[in-house]
């Protein structure tokens, strides 16, 4: 059997959908964020960064690197095994305590990456749940989608962020089972909201837990940086609360926190956390050293909006079809995969400005999208040169402009067969 060409062909068949995916060579520099050094055929040349999850620069924040560098002299590269083995390395102790301060909640638990701890997290408390159904944003990451596959729980999905149909699905089911519901709080692409008070005024009537993903909030909103929960005052009605480390937090790393019998339950029973490697010590110290200095200090995340609130104005006002969002993340409508490629490429070549394309299955397909994210050093100057590079894109390429741009007639919840989430509907 010739193995390879069952490769070669799953490859091409990106390649003909026009979604096959490259990624730029980038070196980031500290000091010069969001600027970085982008190799090619061509040579190396500095480039602006639009398109980062480092979302407030904390990365390269001296305190962070301070505590990253400062711990690897002191305790070694690597972690040296599972916890399980091993034990813990006191920074991560200190870690999780500051986590479960972060959200008000009685303990905290650190995984690999938010990838593995929605993946553990939701899919073991489902499983030690009898009976149980789990109830799921029809846009909810795809570690999310994964936790509820791997729980073997019955499904519900309900659209995107709408209580009525939540409250439909929650009404159906069996009063005596087990409920979870898991939704996000900032859905990164589209930058719009869960209505939480919602979410737990329905999980309170009808006894569901609930799991948020604040992964895209966390660091960024409330005044200590705990997240929409903590921003709308209900972080105390979530029972399971999940962010990562890095992205505003500009580590590695994810975590959930809870009462200590959900984390305890997690710890013990969860395979993605048992029999893996703990995080580095010097990664847990660099992610304390970021949370404590976003708790106390509101600079970044206020430049963040300022930033993000200036460019969507300027985009707008030049023309360009901005998606709506509440939020710090400015989608840019394109609805072709092709186009979305050859947009980003435009742009990176000629104008030294990286913003990845965003294709299917990441969004659904017909909604491609440039997916923008100022961060507090995006100032005026580099809008302004972000706007004239996209006028100059989109007129090259007849890409749809301002109100004329369709980005509405493709609503994500009726885009069924497209999304994993929804192609698994009703369980
Ligand atoms: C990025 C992301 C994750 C995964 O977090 P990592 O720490 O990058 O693994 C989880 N949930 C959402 C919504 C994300 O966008």
């Amino acid at each position: 059997m010739d193995y390879q060409s069952f490769f070669v062909d799953a490859i091409e068949a990106l390649h003909s959908e026009k979604r096959y995916r490259v990624f730029a060579d980038l070196e980031r520099i500290v000091g010069r964020f969001p600027h970085a050094v982008w190799r090619s055929e061509r040579g190396a040349r500095e480039i602006t960064v639009w398109c980062s999850n480092d979302y407030l620069g904390m990365g390269q924040h001296p305190n962070v690197i301070e505590a990253m560098v400062s711990t690897a002299s002191g305790a070694g590269a690597g972690a040296g095994g599972t916890r399980n083995i091993s034990g813990n390395n006191h920074p991560l102790v200190e870690l999780e305590q500051e986590l479960a301060d972060l959200h008000g909640k009685e303990a905290g638990l650190v995984f690999t990456s938010g990838f593995v701890s929605n993946e553990a997290s939701i899919s073991t408390l489902a499983r030690l749940l009898p009976d149980c159904v789990i109830f799921s944003d029809e846009l909810n990451h795809a570690s999310m989608i994964e936790g509820v596959r791997r729980s073997g729980a019955q499904k519900k999905i309900f659209r995107h962020n709408d209580l009525e149909h939540l409250e439909e699905l929650l009404r159906e089911t069996a009063p005596g089972r087990a409920k979870l519901i898991v939704f996000e709080s900032v859905y990164s692409m589209d930058g719009d909201v869960a209505p939480i008070a919602g979410i737990c005024d329905l999980a309170e009537k009808y006894g569901a837990m609930t799991y948020i993903d604040e992964v895209h909030a966390v660091g960024m909103y409330g005044p200590r940086g705990g997240g929409i929960a903590e921003r709308d005052g209900v972080m105390h009605r979530i029972d399971v609360i999940e962010g990562t480390l890095a992205k505003a937090f500009g580590a590695l790393g994810g975590y959930i926190t809870a009462s200590k019998a959900v984390v305890d339950a997690v710890r013990s029973y969860a395979p993605g956390f048992i029999f893996t490697t703990a995080l580095p010590p010097a990664v847990a110290a660099a992610a304390t050293a970021s949370i404590r200095h976003l708790k106390a200090s509101q600079v970044e995340r206020d430049l963040q909006q300022l930033y993000a609130q200036r460019t969507k104005s300027v985009l707008i006002h030049a023309g360009l079809p901005v998606m709506p969002s509440e939020t710090h993340i400015v989608p840019l409508f394109v609805g072709n995969p092709d186009l979305c490629k050859k947009a980003s490429d435009m742009l990176l070549e000629e104008h030294g400005i990286y913003i990845q394309p965003i294709n299917y299955p990441t969004v659904p397909r017909g909604t491609e999208r440039l997916r923008i994210t100022p961060t507090p050093l995006h100032d005026d100057a580099l809008i302004a040169g972000l706007r004239d590079a996209l006028v100059d894109v989109w007129h090259r390429l007849w890409l749809p402009l301002g109100r004329t741009a369709p980005f509405s007639a493709v609503p994500a919840h009726l885009d069924g067969v497209e999304r994993l989430a929804v192609s698994s509907a009703g369980g």
